[in-house]
């Protein structure tokens, strides 16, 4: 609906809830634009979007600002800081990255760096992993937590990294790790730092929660916890068994069920350092949640609390448990993985077509028009509130019946066009009147998504979204530009790979959760239209694939200036489809070679000339170092 009182930004963010998920990362400026913004600065996302095309990248691109990182970090080491002095807990909290959350290398040098003023440390699962940390980490005193299971290469990577200067521990998963670790901290003559995985019974809800409760991939149970002691014990090595480790899973959206969980690996630590371990460290894992959808409740993609409040429970707990068993405060260990990075990668794209489902084209009657047209328009004649459902129905029907004609061959394609555009004529004055109507009848409750225009985004889902495909994630997508016009449309999102999954069609609402269309702008002639798909920086990145070999996106990593300036810190150009397809074990080369004898005998044969030869080689030489993805022409 159309009003005279004009549009303004704010009425946009609000639709957008730009606000209540942007934890104030994200905001808006007076000219329509979204805006990234730290402490000291606010930088429009457009004007980087438009540094990005003044070197030569197109989009899709994936947008990482640095600031926000660093900021992150800074939020939660202060948190735990400020909750430490505030419930005069006797200890201090040390921070872990668990790296899986993103390997990127990037981004791993700069939670290293950014993190080195708090000896923010991380946590790895693999060799590899631990290969990629050594080489980055630089603090001395930093954690490295072991968690996996360990070979005797991996115990050694870890010995080695304590005699180095870090605190390395090694996470019991089960009690067979332990023979090795004791074997080749003997051989090597270096006193190994021995954590345990306990399983916790503690069960949290979400879409993450299968990693607590009995059949728990990962822990140790309680007997097996007994071995482990027992075992140490006989080694005279108990006093190596220094950090209690668990993990309720991710993204727990209820502050009870973590701090539920507290307490009971408080009571784990608090028995096994009655029967003589040297305890000192509590690792309460990862779980800390993002508000996706700025819902701020129990919401699966949601939180009911706040970091301050996550910190301040956590200390809290186990100050009164420990004080209780007269055991002293341990330090506190948290390895905070998608709250630490979601925030500070973006994806953005423009938007390559629109498809919509309106009417065009509906001629005057004509006076021999086929019968079924007539009732078709017919019902137009009796459409009101009362008899919405039997106007619904008979538009079906005689759709239906067209259809059979035209299948049989009885009318023709045009008038099956007009049959189709009345029906959709139809359509939209029926959900017109249901929009009015106190109770949605239930044949019509997916009326208006039926009737969303469809926008193709230049992306694709599996690469860079592949959550929202896999497990049904919702993450904040907005434009980034016209929030000082109103978005008249309703819209859903294709991506570039034309296969049916790849698409966008439940969109975040602080309200219901979840709702089926995004309202966007009419697109202008001559002019891209920009969305961002934001909070994508934790767990997307690795694990998107090559679905129809559309490869890895470019990333830019942008640092803010206080004066509104930005920085281009690093630029990593995205797979070409020589990349892609070597990827397959293609060789392009080769490739090249045979396109070239196939245009030769081509040329022999007389079907083109060599000068077409010439261009069709260059054309496809282009491609092969070209983005994978849709590229504007560049005549
Ligand atoms: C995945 C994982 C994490 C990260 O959890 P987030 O909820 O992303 O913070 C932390 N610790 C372990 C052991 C994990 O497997």
């Amino acid at each position: 609906m159309h009003s005279s009182v004009p549009w303004t930004t704010e009425q946009s963010a609000e639709l957008y809830s730009l606000e209540r998920w942007g934890n104030d990362y994200f905001g808006y400026d007076k000219d329509g634009f979204v805006t990234a913004k730290t402490l000291n600065t606010e930088v429009p996302l457009m004007d980087i979007v438009q540094g990005i095309a003044e070197r030569d990248m197109s989009m899709p691109v994936l947008l990482r600002i640095e600031n926000i990182l660093d900021a992150q970090l800074f939020r939660l080491n202060e948190a735990f800081a400020r909750a430490i002095k505030v419930c005069g807990y006797q200890n201090k909290y040390r921070g872990v990255f668990p790296i899986k959350v993103n390997q990127q290398a990037q981004v791993v040098e700069e939670i290293a760096a950014f993190g080195a003023r708090y000896q923010h440390g991380f946590e790895v699962g693999s060799k590899a992993e631990m290969i990629a940390v050594l080489s980055t980490l630089e603090e001395p005193g930093s954690l490295i937590v072991c968690n996996g299971y360990k070979d005797a290469e991996f115990v050694e990577l870890g010995l080695h990294a304590n005699k180095i200067g870090f605190n390395c521990f090694f996470v019991l998963e089960t009690p067979s790790e332990l023979p090795i670790i004791i074997e080749r901290s003997q051989a090597l003559g270096i006193r190994p730092r021995i954590g345990v995985r306990v399983k916790m019974t503690t069960q949290v809800s979400g879409h993450w929660n299968t990693t607590s409760g009995d059949r728990g991939v990962f822990g140790l149970s309680t007997t097996q916890l007994i071995d482990v002691v027992d075992q140490l014990k006989q080694h005279e090595m108990l006093d190596c068994l220094e950090l209690l480790h668990c993990h309720l899973g991710s993204q727990i959206p209820n502050i009870r069920e973590i701090r539920s969980g507290v307490v009971e690996a408080c009571r784990f630590y608090a028995d096994l350092t009655k029967e003589g371990a040297a305890l000192s460290y509590i690792d309460l894992g990862g779980g800390l949640a993002v508000d996706y959808t700025g819902a701020r409740s129990t919401d699966g993609q949601s939180r009911n609390y706040t970091l301050e409040e996550y910190c301040e429970d956590i200390v809290d707990s186990i100050k009164t448990t420990m004080d209780r068993y007269d055991i002293a405060h341990p330090t506190i260990v948290t390895e905070s993985g998608r709250a630490t990075v979601a925030y500070a990668s973006m994806l953005l794209f423009n938007i390559l077509d629109v498809n919509t489902f309106e009417p065009t084209n509906l001629p005057e009657p004509t006076e021999n028009e086929h019968e079924q047209l007539r009732h078709m328009r017919d019902i137009l004649t009796y459409l009101r509130p009362q008899r919405v459902q039997e106007c619904f129905n008979d538009a079906h029907f005689h759709r239906q019946e067209i259809r059979e004609l035209f299948k049989r061959g009885q009318i023709d394609l045009r008038t099956r066009s007009i049959a189709e555009n009345l029906f959709l004529d139809i359509l939209h004055k029926i959900a017109d009147i249901v929009d009015q109507m106190p109770r949605v009848p239930s044949d019509m409750e997916g009326l208006r998504e039926s009737l969303a225009d469809i926008y193709y985004g230049n992306f694709s889902l599996f690469q860079s979204l592949p959550d929202i495909w896999a497990i049904e994630q919702l993450f904040p997508v907005m434009p980034i530009h016209r929030l000082d016009e109103e978005p008249t449309r309703q819209a859903v999102l294709a991506d570039i790979t034309c296969d049916c999954d790849g698409k966008i069609d439940r969109f975040i609402d602080p309200w219901t959760g979840a709702k089926n269309t995004l309202p966007l702008h009419e697109l202008k002639r001559g002019e891209d239209y920009y969305l961002g798909v934001f909070l994508v920086g934790a767990y997307q990145e690795t694990l998107g694939d090559l679905h129809n070999l559309f490869g890895d996106t470019h990333v830019v990593s942008v640092r803010l200036n206080s004066d509104g300036s930005y920085d281009f810190v690093k630029e990593i150009q995205g797979d070409t489809i020589a990349d892609v397809l070597s990827y397959v074990e293609y060789q392009p080369k080769e490739m090249l070679e045979r396109y070239r004898k196939t245009a030769e005998r081509a040329v022999r044969e007389g079907r083109i000339t060599v000068r077409e030869r010439q261009q069709m080689m260059k054309a496809f030489n282009a491609s092969m170092q070209g983005y994978t993805y849709y590229e504007e022409e560049h005549y």
